[in-house]
Parts: C-alpha cells; sequence; structure tokens
C-alpha cells in the first residue's frame, strides 16, 4: 500500500486528495492530510463580501467537514520536510513517512515586507481584503467612506489571484457611482507592471475600462512604506500616492518550512515542472496551488485542473502504469467590473481562451454558482 501525505487541506490539497480516493482503493493508498488549521476557507468569495454580496459566513467550513471519506486528517503543522529520508515533521512532535508527499501549502503573506503595513492595518483607512476579517473591515470602510483618494495598493507578482485588486477597484468605483459620490472620490489602482494586465486581449479590454470609467493606473510601483501621519504609500522607485482609503495586497511567498531546502525557490515557492507538477529534485514529491512556481495565475480554477492532472498521474504510478496527463497552466480569473457584469479571463501557458466580454452570465456565474458548486461538487473532486 502507498503512503500519500498531503501538506495542507486548502483548495488544492483537498480537491486532489478526493480525487485519488475516488480512483485509489483503501488497499491501493492510505492518505493523510496535515494542515495546522482546523477550518477551511473559500478565499475567492473575499471580494463578495468586501461588496455585501456574499457573508463570511458562508466561506467557512470545519476542516473535518470537507475532508473526504477515507483520508486521514491530522490537525499539526510541518515543520521540516525530509525529502532524502520520505518523512516530515510536525509541531505536535509526530514523524510521518511517506512514499509521496503532495504540498499543497499556500501561499504565505509577507505583511513586513511594506514598512508600517502590519502595525497600521484595520486603522485610519489602511485595510486589506486578502484575509476575511480585512474584507468585513474594507467593507466598512467603503460603505463609510464620503470622498477622498482611495487607492488600491498590489504588490509584485506572483500573489494569487491577480485579478482581485482590479475588481476591487472597479467594484468600489461602481459603489461610489451608484451610490451619487463619484465626482467627490478619486480611485487608483497601483502596480508594478508596465500596464494593468499582463495578458491580451484582457489588459487592451481592461485599459479601456480603466480609462473609461476613470480609474487612474499607477504603473512601475512596488509599495515599500506606509506613512500613516501623512497618510502616503511610497514606492521603492521614490514615488508617493496620497491616500484616505488605502486597501493592500501583502506581498506573497511561500512558506517558512521550505526555507533553504532544495525543493524550493529563494522566495519558498516549490519548484516543479509545470506539466507534470513533480518537484526539480525528488520524483516522489507534488506541487498543487499557490505554493508552486507555476508560471501561470495563481487561482483555485488553477489548483482545480492540476489536482485533476496530479491524481490521474499518481494513481497511475502507484498502479504502475505511465501517467500521461499534462498540466497546461489554465487558470481563470473571473474580474468583476461592475454590479451586474463580469468578464472572465481564461488563458493557459499558451493562449488566451476566452474573449475579453464583460457579461451578465459571467456575473451569474461567479456571485451565485461558484461558491455552491465549490462545497457540494469541487471539493470532492466530481468537478
Ligand atoms: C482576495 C482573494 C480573491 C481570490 N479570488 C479568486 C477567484 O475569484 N477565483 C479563483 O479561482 N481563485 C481566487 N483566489 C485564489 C484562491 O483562493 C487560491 O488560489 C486557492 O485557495 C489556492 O489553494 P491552495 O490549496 O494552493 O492554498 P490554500 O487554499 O491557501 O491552502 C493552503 C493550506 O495549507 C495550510 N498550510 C500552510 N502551511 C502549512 C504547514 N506548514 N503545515 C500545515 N498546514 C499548512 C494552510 O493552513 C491552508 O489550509 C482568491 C484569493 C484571494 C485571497
Amino acid at each position: 500500500m502507498s503512503r500519500i501525505v498531503i501538506v495542507g487541506g486548502g483548495s488544492g490539497g483537498i480537491m486532489v486528495a478526493a480525487r485519488l480516493r475516488n480512483t485509489l482503493s483503501m488497499d491501493e493508498a492510505k492518505i493523510t492530510i496535515v494542515d495546522r488549521s482546523d477550518k477551511h476557507v473559500y478565499q475567492p468569495a473575499f471580494t463578495l463580501v468586501a461588496f455585501g454580496l456574499d457573508e463570511p459566513e458562508n466561506l467557512v467550513r470545519p476542516m473535518a467537514s470537507v475532508i473526504p471519506p477515507g483520508v486521514t486528517f491530522i490537525h499539526d503543522e510541518v515543520v521540516s520536510i525530509t525529502p532524502d529520508g520520505n518523512y516530515i515533521e510536525t509541531k505536535g512532535g509526530r514523524k510521518l513517512e511517506y512514499d509521496y508527499l503532495i504540498l499543497g501549502s499556500g501561499a504565505k503573506y509577507n505583511w513586513d515586507e511594506i514598512e508600517g503595513l502590519k502595525d497600521n492595518l484595520g486603522k485610519d483607512g489602511v485595510h486589506t481584503f486578502y484575509t476575511l476579517e480585512g474584507s468585513v473591515g474594507t467593507k466598512k470602510a467603503i460603505e463609510e467612506f464620503e470622498g477622498g483618494e482611495f487607492v488600491v495598493i498590489q504588490p509584485p507578482m506572483p500573489f494569487k489571484c491577480p485579478g482581485a485588486p482590479l475588481k476591487m477597484a472597479m467594484m468600489a468605483e461602481d459603489y461610489f457611482t451608484r451610490k451619487g459620490i463619484r465626482n467627490k472620490v478619486n480611485v487608483t489602482l497601483t502596480t508594478a507592471l508596465p500596464s494593468v494586465f499582463s495578458r491580451e486581449p484582457y489588459a487592451s479590454k481592461l485599459t479601456e475600462i480603466f480609462k473609461n470609467r476613470n480609474i487612474h493606473v499607477e504603473t512601475g510601483f512596488n509599495p515599500g512604506k506606509i506613512d500613516p501621519d501623512n497618510k502616503i504609500v511610497k514606492s521603492w522607485e521614490g514615488k508617493e500616492i496620497k491616500y484616505d482609503i488605502a486597501v493592500v495586497t501583502p506581498h506573497n511567498e511561500g512558506e517558512d518550512v521550505y526555507e533553504d531546502s532544495p525543493v524550493a525557490d529563494p522566495s519558498n515557492f516549490i519548484k516543479a515542472d509545470k506539466h507534470k507538477l513533480i518537484s526539480d529534485a525528488f520524483d516522489n514529491i507534488y506541487a498543487i496551488g499557490d505554493c508552486a512556481n507555476y508560471p501561470t495565475s495563481k487561482t483555485g480554477a488553477g489548483a482545480r485542473k492540476q489536482a485533476e492532472v496530479l491524481a490521474r498521474n499518481l494513481a497511475a504510478k502507484i498502479r504502475g502504469q505511465e501517467g500521461k496527463a499534462s498540466y497546461t497552466g489554465h487558470t481563470i480569473c473571473p474580474l468583476l467590473t461592475r454590479h451586474g457584469k463580469a468578464l472572465f479571463a481564461e488563458f493557459d501557458y499558451d493562449k488566451s481562451i476566452s474573449p475579453a466580454e464583460e457579461m451578465w452570465s459571467s456575473w451569474i456565474l461567479k456571485v451565485y454558482m461558484l461558491r455552491p458548486l465549490y462545497w457540494s461538487l469541487m471539493l470532492r473532486g466530481r468537478l
């Protein structure tokens, strides 16, 4: 019997565990998930919470309730991995040996990378919607805002759901318009990139939307410091932006447990083959989701596709066959552009797939359908 250990019971970890369990019998594999959290959180709806389109309690479930039947859950933190010895160790003193290790530990926020961010978060105009608590605070701030400088700050890539800050800027602009205070608000989005989005045809369409709606885009801006006394965000390039509300996405990196490990790059993201999802250094280690260095957007949609490929190939390997599935880099950024409209940017490593169109049907899918589908089908490996 093969022992499969999965680090992380987030979107990627649960989806791949479910698909493996749906395929492999109890005699073929013992599957164990280790997560330091006893809750599973549906992060793609944080943006919806910030605009009152979903409720925080709909986004959180006990981890035990999403663990697939036949999979063991250990509530503990992984503190070291020893690929040469095929085992991991936990804070609680466990030593778990594996035949196959799947890393699905997500992306870690580095709150210290922007000076002043951690100390001022949630106070006096500095907010984030990259945590559930933060999205509730951002909602309150947006609702109470009466005018001034509304600034959305992005870190340099890579960070998860790179479309999310764009949604924040567009949805906030739309909210202020519908509330009748648009003439009192300036909306700005900062980006370290040279344009608002990296992929065509979405980049041109989004540039047009931002221009038509007078949302200023400050390009080439790497945020370095928040000065709460003067209400200014400073960039490493020496630019300064005044804010009354600053909605900040923190810098992302991999988990500390991979520090100096041969499995990870200097930012602690796992180095793995972008098609086969196998570690560059160890052929019994796989990476799924935000923890991996795949050159595509870090999204739950991407993790879902990776789960399909990884489970098929690993199940084949365990059965002594050759796994032929390949991850194409497929990902979807569902960009809410205004109340009632969304533009889905769907692409893979090589090509853009969906048209750059704002659609009502995409709004309905994102706002009303994806979360129920996630809990009922995606986490069970059925979609
Ligand atoms: C604001 C926002 C908006 C988003 N919008 C969308 C969207 O519209 N569409 C979309 O597809 N995606 C969206 N995403 C991205 C999506 O949520 C992530 O890509 C997805 O959750 C990645 O899954 P994951 O399993 O890699 O990581 P996660 O779901 O973050 O799970 C990682 C798990 O690993 C555990 N872990 C980490 N380190 C350890 C350790 N050392 N020991 C034990 N456990 C550990 C954590 O506790 C966590 O449970 C959004 C994200 C945010 C923040």
